[in-house]
């Protein structure tokens, strides 16, 4: 709530209140009968106190609870509320119904197997506890309105109950729970119910907005406050409604969105409070504003401040009853019995101030009529009461169901007329009421409800209507009022989903109101039939595209209501006669506006009388509903022995079959004509409305049902007519005759009836064919479902989702696949992630058939193509001939007399004729197929008549006839014209067939046959020789392709190495061949005994753009590498912490928990340095010069210097400069032999140190970085012993005029540019060349890239250097060379003085002061300071005035020495963090080892003033120990791999290696038993570690209360674990609420990080934030805190991986869910149970950790072109 202005006088609490004053006083008015009164009496004085005073709403909550609530529920009481209400539990029978009401989001879950439909659904904690968890379930959230329906008999086959609902105790439904109620009690509540709402429903109806209803007026004047209300529309846009506040009450965008989010979600808010002018001024400018465009203004009122908070209180109210009711059933019904009985007229009529004696009866009428009147917040608390109310009581349920379907039209009026959504109407309680079966069938009854709802809907529909009286659409149309009530189509489903199964189930009222019902439903048909008609178009093409969606969408909506009419018709004799009849009649009434002439046709002596009418030129229309129900319905007649000629059916007015053949038929020719090409110019329209007519989900009631009429007819018709009607209507009669094939005439429309004789003949083969249809054939259901998987399964394997969602579902949404799917096919597990497919199981090819009727053209010829294709991989004849169809019913028995009568032998002979014609123009190979399998279909029929002995119908002996079929089907045997090997086959395996039906018969011609056919497969034989030398020479070829593709996918999948041959570094093998000598000894990396490196020829390297080769040199042509630099916090272990102050952060000390990093990656392409400067200046100038919005690039972002690598693509933001290998770079013979022990290396570092910032104290400047100033070395020389000193000096021989480290102008340059992106990106700062800190993060950038990548193979177990990638492997040499390199142009006091600065750290120094910035030993990163101090050293007495020098660090007693303090100190580190937590004391032998380390463990926690509580045994703290420096030695090893080029030892390739932590020991010259490192080092030594022990700032951090420390090993981060079961994540979400609402509510787009598990409200005005001047998402910002900018997200409604790169990139990803057939259901939208696929999940762990989700986002953004439109920054 708004704050009230200051300066503005609020309201003070100068009553008395004594609660049993009041109480007293309202026990008497109660006792009168006024309690109204008397509470009004209250409220006045108190309500305004506690809600008009803009308390916080803790503290409103409170003063409410005290002042109002406490009061009421004390009274109703009579005592203690608590002890009465737990009494009153005690008698309550337990509740058997969960009753749990869902909040948006919630899951839901629905048993496929056991639940009625698919509303009825569980909650989360019923269905853990249920066991239909093992049957096959669905899940889903909840849009926010329902309730559990645990413990409804009604809703479940079986097992209704949960077992904590599930009750022994026999619920008594005798028991009135109100009498269980004490009288007085009773009493007292009854008053106190009716009197506060009445009071809640007065207030929130009240419509003005300064007077309050009588009796409310405050006694005292009260401050004139005045609100300026802001109310909700569906209009007005949020970013209108944002920017029109920000300008009417001068608000903030923020408070603005605010403000907008809280009118959305509660359907109004308070946007401005002060006095009536100035509330009166705002309304003003937001109405002027909001009204442009001559849209309907936003609604504002100015309300007094008292009605507001009587307002808010009646709210508050409304919860407060909620929640009483719920304390005890009888309670409850008592409440709901109260508000829906009449009350006294007089008190109502005075309450509304009417005198109306119409007015509605109950209270509850009167908020059910009122709902659209009442602003969001307020209907959805009233559902809630009415939810828990009456609708939990199945006495009153009934009752209210009854008040709900009597005033059902008026509610739907006014709904429609609404502009809020469902979810908010009262009318969506609908599907709590019509879907309880009982119930239904009594609201039928007893309201005569399905009539009801289809008049209610015939009524929004008029306005649709156009002159002839059918539905009509308008395109322009954009008034959303009937797709809103279209919402009573889901009403009249759920009114009928259950139908009454036992005759007794049927009383005389509910027949003759489900007839009513059903004349409704003809009724609505009748307005349907012939929608959108279209005339072919001959001249031009159509101008505007007709409008064809909204005949569609009524379509799909009625659907499920159709078949279940139908059900509901097919279980009652009477209702089924009556409904045929019923439908007949309708059916002759919408004819008779269209009855046409019928004229004479004549084929082959055959004459029928047939209607006139041109499909080619005459309307037609594909909407033929009524036809359809008819062709529905009489598939029931059989069952109850009726057929369309009984008496019972026979009506006065009814059509001829003749008349009912018409529409279907006209439909078929229209589309046979399309495919012909003659409707072209209809355009897409039409197109669109057949391909949906075929589709499967609106086939079942559009195209299934047409065929059915078709065979219908044929069934009742001499089948010779019947063709000739077909013929008529294809406009083939002309074709049918003889002379037709004469050549002449127009071979353009020859050519179209070809195509037309062709799909005529299909027709007949589906007519004859398709019999899947319990009713048609003798199948089942199963059957049906079986058929249709086969032929889904004949074109190819498919996944589960595939191969569903080719499939019809019933109005459950179920397909039925799963009963029977496993039977025809076999599920082919996943391949490790891949889904998985369903193959057909090789003895159901079988039921192939080419001409299947649900398969589209495209389907047909694939499916054909892919089984002639598996035949003749198995030999076998192509032939694919119809399959054995299934008996028909004796209904449509005679379907098969088409297949024996004269006109169709006419047509098969014919046919035949033209096919043995030495030249024919209206033949067609396809024309002879189809008659072959026609043929076929006959000969099947031909052996079932003789198995059954029936002798009606004679093929055979028809087609034995002299010059008959068979001998023209034998001459065609070699026939020129059939060069194709189908048709060959086909017709052989007709020849096989009639030889086949002859044996059956024994017929004596057989053996003519039978040789014939012998004569045939001779010649077959032939040609069978000559196809199989074909075919072994396409084996071979075949085989020679699979090599080759094995050879590209070898390549493919081998790119690395294959791009490693073509494009990158290459060693040539060098003249002076020193690889020869590798030494047999191990190799050792650092100090004076190191190995030979083995590198040493010069590398070449091809560049990818100009594709020259170039050798690799300092002083040659800078050759480059592709790289992607980014911020990282990936390794932190202090997630959240932030780089806050960029600009003053010192880099030099890196703290060990890490928390940012900065990463580089590269894909490994190499270019020459100014071929890629060219090529990078080029992508800039071309989208520069592109305006902003033409943008063509969103994967790459050139503001931040990003390009796609010109080879692979890989996001890029920099080139690497390619340095050769260091060896080669120092001049030879460098290496003289120097010996320094340690504690005397120490001491001249030491030394050193401090002489530096001694003399830095002198210059008393106040720079950091300047307050060290090395000394010179001879200061240091000077104070040591002469020979000490010699040996110290010639550690730093600086060699000053040698030309090797020379490097070229263009490698100086790449150097410098690295240096500076690292440094900007990696900071996120501004380059600044001049910066001390460029050359830190050159070294630290080496650094963490080497930590990254040895964490990435630590983490999946392989070895350090046997599995890294070669790129990789390049990238890391590449920045470690860099790094040792980089000094070269930088500032070389810069050098030294970070130098001294980082030895600062370990070494103690005199003046504190200075050290004011060095860090506590335990926060250094050891690692880091390793690889810094590796770099500097030999820089660190270097002479400024000599400027080529060389200060490469080479693995010498040097480097050796640093080693060791690094070392020394990082043991020191883990000693003194150590803490184990494992309590297992498997004590082995003791150890000498361990023990000194123990010795050594005790004596440093005792220096640092710790007394560890328990002692380790000396093998665990040797193992603790070794595995705790173990990450440390193996980044060093791969830094001093890169530096030396010392090989590493073979160990370190092996994956399992047992010994790495010795090997590495050695490799880097370390002592394998560390405690050496602290015994007898000298004194110097132990000087300095009982130093770093002691130091106060030491201390201070191991100290109790200071923050976290960070222990070792430094575990690996991952991202956070995810539940197995998906729906875990959904309940966990469901209560997550909006962490910036008040009121806790519901987020609509929780998204949760899985880098740190936090969950955001995200995609989501509320929680918009500032970040650097632009307004994000949640999710945007919280990865700029949380990943340094990059995001990995779950969206747990949409079950989608977000990830987010930057402020403008994201791209969504599959979840790493998957259901039991291996797929992924992103949008949860088919609701299979999800578990998570650890595999996936790892999948994604690794993206993440190596860095790879900036490059993942690039590549997902260049490849969907839909994910450049997300406005990512949002989320
Ligand atoms: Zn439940
Ligand atoms: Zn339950
Ligand atoms: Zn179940
Ligand atoms: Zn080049
Ligand atoms: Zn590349
Ligand atoms: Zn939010
Ligand atoms: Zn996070």
């Amino acid at each position: 709530m708004a704050q009230l202005p200051k300066g503005h006088p609020s309201y003070s609490v100068v009553h008395e209140f004594c609660q049993s004053d009041v109480l007293e006083h309202w026990k008497l008015c109660c006792d009168r009968g006024e309690l109204l009164d008397g509470l009004k009496r209250h409220f006045r004085v108190w309500v305004p106190l506690v809600f008009g005073n803009s308390h916080d709403s803790a503290k409103e909550e409170h003063l409410a609870e005290k002042y109002l609530f406490r009061p009421m529920t004390e009274f109703m009481c009579g005592g203690n509320p608590e002890e009465v209400f737990s009494q009153l539990k005690n008698v309550d029978t337990p509740s058997q119904i969960c009753g749990h009401v869902f909040k948006p989001g919630e899951p839901t879950y629905s048993c496929r197997d056991c639940a009625n439909d698919p509303t009825c659904v569980f909650c989360i904690d019923c269905f853990q506890n249920s066991s239909h968890k093992q049957h096959r379930y669905r899940m889903n959230t909840s849009g926010g309105n329902g309730y559990c329906d645990c413990g409804d008999t009604e809703a479940w086959k079986v097992e209704p109950f949960c077992s904590l609902h599930s009750s022994s105790m026999e619920q008594n439904d005798q028991v009135n729970p109100v009498d269980l109620l004490p009288v007085d009690l009773a009493n007292r509540a009854s008053a106190l119910f009716l009197a506060s709402l009445q009071y809640a429903i007065d207030l929130l109806m009240w419509k003005q907005c300064v007077q309050l209803p009588g009796g409310l007026d405050p006694e005292e004047t009260v401050p004139d406050i005045h609100h300026c209300m802001l109310f909700n529309d569906e209009v007005h846009s949020y970013d209108q409604v944002i920017t029109t506040l920000q300008r009417a009450v001068d608000c903030s965008q923020r408070e603005a969105i605010d403000y907008a989010t809280i009118v959305d979600r509660e359907g109004r808010s308070i946007v401005k409070s002060g006095t009536e002018q100035e509330c009166e001024k705002a309304k003003e400018i937001i109405e002027r504003n909001t009204s442009r465009h001559n849209s309907k203004p936003l609604k504002v009122l100015v309300m007094h401040n008292v009605v507001v908070a009587h307002q808010s209180f009646a709210l508050k109210l409304i919860q407060w009853l909620q929640n009483i009711i719920s304390k005890s059933d009888g309670l409850r019904r008592l409440f709901c019995l109260l508000s829906m009985n009449a009350p006294p007229k007089k008190d109502l009529c005075d309450a509304m101030e009417i005198d109306d004696v119409d007015a509605p009866a109950s209270l509850m009428e009167r908020v059910l009529l009122a709902d659209t009147q009442l602003w969001k917040v307020v209907r959805v608390k009233i559902h809630q009461l009415l939810m828990a109310g009456a609708l939990m009581d199945q006495e009153c349920k009934k009752l209210f169901a009854g008040m709900f379907t009597k005033h059902y039209a008026t509610l739907m009026k006014e709904f429609i007329q609404d502009d809020h959504y469902r979810s908010v109407s009262v009318t969506s309680i609908s599907v709590q009421i019509f879907t309880v079966p009982t119930l239904a069938r009594w609201l039928i009854t007893e309201y005569n409800l399905l009539h009801v709802i289809l008049q209610s809907f015939l009524t929004a529909c008029k306005q649709k209507k156009d002159k002839d009286g059918r539905l009509c659409f308008d395109r322009n149309d954009r008034s959303p009022s009937f797709k809103r009530a279209s919402y009573m189509l889901y009403d009249i489903k759920y009114a009928l989903l259950a139908r009454p199964v036992d005759p007794e189930d049927w009383s005389d009222a509910l027949r003759t109101n489900f007839l009513n019902g059903v004349v409704s439903l003809l009724e609505l048909l009748r307005v349907m039939q012939g929608m959108d008609g279209v005339t072919r178009q001959t001249g031009q093409h159509l101008e505007f595209e007709p409008e064809w969606e909204g005949a569609f969408n009524l379509q799909l909506k009625l659907e499920d209501t159709l078949v279940l009419f139908t059900r509901w018709c097919s279980m009652d004799k009477v209702v089924l006669i009556e409904a045929y009849k019923e439908t007949l009649e309708a059916l002759y009434h919408s004819y008779e506006t269209s009855k046409k002439e019928k004229g004479k046709c004549e084929v082959a002596g055959h004459t029928t009388k047939s209607m006139k009418y041109d499909v080619s030129n005459q309307p037609i229309s594909i909407h033929l509903p009524l036809t359809r129900f008819l062709a529905a319905l009489h598939l029931h007649l059989e069952k109850f022995d009726l057929t369309f000629h009984s008496p019972e059916l026979m009506t006065k007015k009814r059509l001829d079959p003749v008349d009912l053949l018409e529409p279907p038929l006209r439909a078929q020719v229209m589309i046979a004509q399309t495919q012909a090409g003659m409707w072209r110019r209809n355009g897409f329209a039409l197109l669109n409305q057949i391909f949906f007519y075929h589709n499967v989900r609106c086939r079942g009631e559009m195209y299934d049902r047409d065929i059915l009429m078709l065979q219908i007819v044929a069934s009742l018709l001499n089948p010779n007519d019947f063709i000739v009607h077909l013929l008529n209507k294809f406009n083939l009669l002309h074709w049918a005759k003889p002379e037709y094939d004469i050549p002449g005439g127009q071979e353009d429309s020859v050519r179209q009836t070809v195509m037309l004789a062709e799909e005529f003949l299909n027709l007949l083969i589906i007519l004859l064919e398709e019999r899947y249809i319990p009713g048609v054939g003798s199948v089942t259901q199963q059957d049906v479902i079986k058929r249709e998987i086969v032929h889904q399964l004949c074109i190819m394997p498919m996944a589960h989702s595939e191969l569903a969602k080719g499939l019809p579902v019933d109005p459950n949404s179920e397909t039925g696949m799963e009963d029977v799917v496993n039977e025809v096919a076999e599920f082919k597990k996943p391949s490790s992630t891949g889904k998985g497919k369903y193959d057909l199981k090789p003895e159901y090819y079988k039921m192939y058939c080419p001409y299947f009727y649900h398969y589209t053209k495209a389907e047909q010829s694939k499916s054909e193509e892919a089984q002639r294709k598996r035949k003749k991989q198995a030999g076998e004849s192509q032939a694919l001939p119809p399959p054995v169809p299934p008996p028909l019913t004796s209904q449509f028995a005679a379907i098969v007399n088409i297949l024996h009568c004269d006109v169709m032998f006419h047509i098969f002979k014919m046919v035949l004729t033209r096919t043995a014609a030495q030249r024919s123009r209206s033949w067609s190979e396809a024309q002879f197929e189809r008659i072959l399998y026609i043929i076929g279909i006959a000969l099947h029929e031909q052996k079932r008549a003789f198995k059954e002995g029936n002798t009606s119908y004679d093929f055979l002996t028809k087609a034995m006839k002299e010059d008959g079929l068979l001998s023209k089907l034998q001459c065609l045997v070699g026939n020129q014209n059939l060069n194709q090997d189908p048709s060959r086959d086909l017709l052989a395996w007709s020849l096989k067939q009639f030889a086949e039906v002859c044996t059956l018969k024994s017929e004596p011609v057989c053996l003519e046959t039978l040789h014939s056919l012998a004569s045939c497969t001779d010649q077959k034989t032939e040609t069978e020789r000559k196809r199989k030398a074909e075919m072994a020479a396409k084996r071979r070829a075949r085989v020679m392709a699979q090599i080759s593709k094995m050879q590209r996918n070898f390549i493919a999948e081998n790119s690395e190495l294959f791009d490693q041959t073509s494009t990158e570094l290459k060693t040539v093998t060098s003249d002076m061949d020193l690889g020869v000598m590798v030494p047999p000894t191990f190799p050792v990396a650092l100090g004076p005994h190191r190995s030979q490196a083995n590198v040493t020829g010069p590398i070449q390297a091809t560049c990818i753009l100009c594709q020259e080769e170039q050798e690799i040199s300092c002083s040659g042509k800078a050759m480059v590498l592709a790289a992607f630099v980014q911020r990282s916090t990936v390794l932190s272990q202090s997630r959240g912490k932030m780089l806050d102050k960029k600009d003053d952060y010192d880099p030099l000390f890196v703290p060990v928990d890490l928390f940012t990093g900065t990463h580089v990656s590269s894909c490994g392409h190499v270019m020459h340095h100014d071929c890629w400067q060219r090529y990078f200046d080029n992508v800039m100038n071309k989208e520069r010069r592109r305006p902003l919005r033409f943008r063509q690039s969103f994967s790459y972002d050139i503001d931040k210097m990003e390009y796609l690598c010109p080879l692979c693509e890989g996001l890029s933001n920099t080139v690497i400069p390619i340095v050769p290998s260091l060896p080669s770079l120092y001049p030879a013979g460098n290496k003289k032999e120097v010996d320094l022990r340690f504690d005397d290396w120490l001491d001249g570092i030491e030394k050193t140190v401090q002489n530096s910032i001694k003399e830095a104290q002198d210059k008393e400047s106040e720079d950091d970085f300047s307050l060290f100033q090395p000394c010179p070395i001879s200061t240091i020389t000077r104070m040591m012993a002469e020979s000490v000193a010699k040996n110290f000096q010639l550690l730093w021989e600086y060699v000053y005029d040698d030309a090797s480290g020379h490097f070229s102008e263009g490698m100086r340059e790449m150097l410098k540019k690295f240096a500076r992106d690292v440094y900007a990106f990696g900071l996120s700062v501004e380059p600044d060349d001049e910066s001390p800190r460029v050359s830190i993060l050159a070294w630290s950038t080496c650094a963490f890239t080497i930590q990254s990548v040895e964490q990435n193979l630590r983490g999946e177990g392989k070895s350090l250097f046997g599995s890294i990638p070669t790129r990789q492997a390049d990238l890391i040499g590449s920045l470690v060379r860099f790094a040792a390199v980089c000094s070269q142009v930088m500032n070389p006091d810069m050098v030294k003085q970070n130098c001294v600065r980082l030895l600062s750290a370990l070494i103690p120094c005199d003046s504190e002061k200075v050290n004011k910035g060095s860090p506590c030993l335990l926060d250094l990163d050891m690692f880091h300071f390793l690889t810094i101090v590796t770099m500097t050293l030999p820089s660190l007495y270097v002479d400024q005035q000599h400027c080529i020098v060389n200060t490469l660090p080479t693995g010498d007693l040097n480097n050796q020495h640093a080693m060791q303090l690094v070392v020394t100190a990082h043991i020191v580190q883990i000693l003194l963090t150590f803490a184990w937590d494992t309590e297992e004391s498997m004590d082995v032998e003791s150890d000498s080892e361990g023990e000194a380390l123990l010795k050594i463990y005790l004596q440093l926690q005792k220096t640092a003033g710790l007394t560890p509580e328990k002692v380790p045994s000396p093998y665990q703290l040797l193992q603790y120990v070794r595995s705790a420096v173990m990450p440390f030695l193996r980044c060093a090893a791969i830094l001093y791999f890169h530096i030396t080029g010392v090989s590493p030892p073979d160990e370190l390739h092996d994956h399992f290696c047992t010994k790495e932590y010795e090997v590495l020991c050695r490799y880097l010259s370390l002592p394998v038993n560390m405690s050496e490192l602290f015994e007898s080092v000298g004194d110097i030594t132990t000087a300095l570690i009982k130093s770093w022990c002691s130091s106060k700032s030491l201390r201070d951090r191991l100290s109790a209360n200071s923050e976290k420390i960070v222990r070792y090993p430094i575990v690996k981060n991952d991202l956070v674990p995810l539940p197995v079961d998906y729906s875990e994540l959904i309940n966990k979400v469901s209560t997550f609420t909006c962490p910036k609402s008040k009121d806790s509510d519901d987020s609509r787009a929780p998204t949760m990080c899985l880098v740190c598990g936090q969950m955001l409200c995200s995609q989501s005005y509320c929680c918009q934030k500032d970040l650097e001047g632009s307004s994000v998402g949640a999710a945007t910002e919280h990865a700029y805190f949380c990943g340094a900018g990059t995001g990995v997200f779950l969206r747990v409604r949409d079950c989608q991986i977000l990830l987010l790169a930057g402020k403008t990139k994201g791209c969504f990803l599959a979840p790493p869910y998957l259901d039991n057939y291996g797929e992924t259901d992103q949008g949860l939208r088919r609701g299979n149970p999800l578990h998570l696929c650890e595999e996936r999940y790892s999948h994604l762990k690794k993206l993440w950790f190596t860095h790879a989700i900036p490059e993942t986002i690039a590549h997902n953004l260049e490849f969907n072109s839909s994910f450049t439109t997300i406005e990512w920054q949002n989320l």
